[in-house]
């Protein structure tokens, strides 16, 4: 059980996920330890430092600790922070590691970290189906005593500013990329297909988006598209995609980062699905459409398809455009 706070000088720590999607997928379980510690201690959280910029957005109000590269240089800091509590999310080694100095520790049950933790809980399983990620976080807490929790979003930010570089005219934010594997990775060709009809049904500018390993993706589907097609991979801070992401008028993207954030931050949008899972990754929210064929290897939870990559190949552009269709149209 976490222990109930004794004294405001004890700190409790939330070690979030690494991951941005999974980082988002986490709020609901962190705005729940929240409300359970009212103000009789204090709550930090901690994660990657890439993703420390984007803390005031995702979690304002809390104090994020960026993670140093050598998981043992963390102990200073729970030393300093009087730690009483910290619960992690990662089921990683690492993150065991990270946060031993801290004299009550939980998380995932994991056979080769048990030992680091005191207190260990096993994942959420269902015989019927998948249990979605924010739920497996929500049950985490509620297994080491915390009330039971919903996955819902807080609120969005009020207003984040519009990058200076935005058009004025209304934008199409494009991901091709998946940072997770080519498995995820719609083609090209149906990817410049899709933006082709957007733009002229629309009248919108096509903006392709994503990290500094996505500009292959952006290339080939600029390659595909012919025309002039404006590539920012690789051009924008995690914090500036949160800004182009919440003046888009509309996302077309993957299972990915960018389609946690969109749904953050209740962009209209369509998500691409293949060998993933929606009912455990899915968007939060309802303005995020999944798009997806479902075939029989599918989910694989592969990176690379071992097959024909057929859960993506028979994905046609013409479904995929009529969710869109469907977001775009006046209520
Ligand atoms: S094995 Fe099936 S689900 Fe997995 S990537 Fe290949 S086609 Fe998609």
């Amino acid at each position: 059980m976490i222990p109930a706070p004794s004294s405001r000088d004890q700190a409790h720590l939330l070690r979030l996920p690494n991951w941005l999607g999974d980082l988002i997928l986490s709020i609901p379980a962190v705005r729940l330890y929240q409300s359970w510690l009212r103000d009789r201690a204090p709550l930090l959280v901690a994660g990657p430092a890439s993703l420390a910029p984007l803390a005031p957005v995702l979690l304002p109000g809390l104090e994020y600790l960026s993670v140093p590269r050598w998981p043992l240089a963390f102990h200073s800091e729970i030393k300093k922070r009087n730690v009483a509590s910290a619960v992690a999310f990662p089921n990683s080694l690492r993150v065991a590691l990270e946060i031993f100095p801290a004299p009550y520790r939980a998380g995932f049950e994991r056979n080769w970290r048990n030992p680091l933790l005191t207190e260990t809980q096993p994942r959420r399983t269902s015989p019927y189906g998948f249990i979605h990620i924010a739920d497996q976080y929500l049950g985490l807490l509620e297994d080491l005593g915390l009330p039971k929790g919903k996955k819902e979003l807080p609120a969005p930010p009020p207003s984040l500013p519009k990058p200076a570089e935005a058009p004025t005219k209304r934008y199409l934010a494009v991901f091709p990329g998946a940072a997770y594997g080519p498995a995820k990775r719609w083609d090209p060709a149906s990817f410049a297909a899709v933006i082709r009809d957007l733009v002229r049904e629309h009248s919108l500018e096509p903006i392709l988006m994503g990290g500094a390993g996505d500009g292959e993706s952006c290339q080939a589907v600029a390659e595909a598209y012919g025309s002039d097609i404006r590539d920012l991979s690789g051009k924008t801070s995690t914090l500036d995609l949160a800004h182009w992401i919440a003046h888009a008028s509309f996302v077309l993207c993957h299972d990915s980062g960018p389609m946690h954030l969109a749904a953050f931050l209740r962009r209209p949008g369509v998500a691409i699905f293949g060998s993933t899972e929606p009912a455990w990754t899915g968007p939060l929210g309802d303005t995020i459409t999944v798009a997806r064929h479902k075939v029989s290897c599918s989910p694989c939870f592969l990176k690379v398809c071992p097959l024909d990559r057929r859960c993506m190949t028979r994905l046609t552009p013409e479904e995929v455009l009529s969710a869109c269709r469907h977001r775009l149209a006046p209520a």
